[in-house]
């Protein structure tokens, strides 16, 4: 997904869920890390986490993208906009929203090592290794690291 494509997707979330306009601006940032999206106080931009779409799909994406504009939206009419306010609480709840952003995992690669051809495999994300075995010999896997 491109930024050009993030943005207008947060401009019709921002419509169909919230009836109101999304005027700021929408960015893709990759360092975020952990953090699915951000809301920027001062100028009201928002960033988000380029992670989430990639690993955990456009759905997953777009309750990420509601929870953002429940910050922008509450914080522009000047009510409780923080996670512990009800404002925040009760807006998130009615466009469903994700309380918390999914976890990306940022962290190292993990790395794999076939027990039969030694090929190494490095993956983002964990893999069930009873599932999943070596693309060259069909070789089962051990995590290495
Ligand atoms: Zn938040
Ligand atoms: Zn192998």
């Amino acid at each position: 997904m491109t930024n050009n494509e993030l943005q207008k997707l947060v401009e019709e979330v921002s419509l169909t869920s919230f009836h109101l306009p999304f005027k700021h601006q929408a960015i893709f940032n990759r360092r975020l890390k952990s953090t699915g999206g951000r809301y920027h106080l001062k100028d009201h931009h928002l960033d988000f986490n380029p992670l989430i779409v990639e690993q955990h799909g456009l759905a997953e994406f777009i309750k990420v993208i509601k929870h953002e504009l429940c910050h922008y939206h509450l914080h522009l009419t000047k009510r409780g906009y923080k996670h512990q306010d009800q404002d925040f609480k009760q807006l998130l709840k009615k466009v469903d929203g994700s309380r918390f952003a999914p976890t990306v995992s940022t962290g190292k690669e993990k790395t794999y090592l076939c027990k039969k051809c030694g090929q190494k495999i490095s993956r983002q994300r964990k893999i069930d290794t009873n599932r999943f075995v070596c693309g060259k010999c069909n070789g089962k896997l051990r995590l290495i690291a």
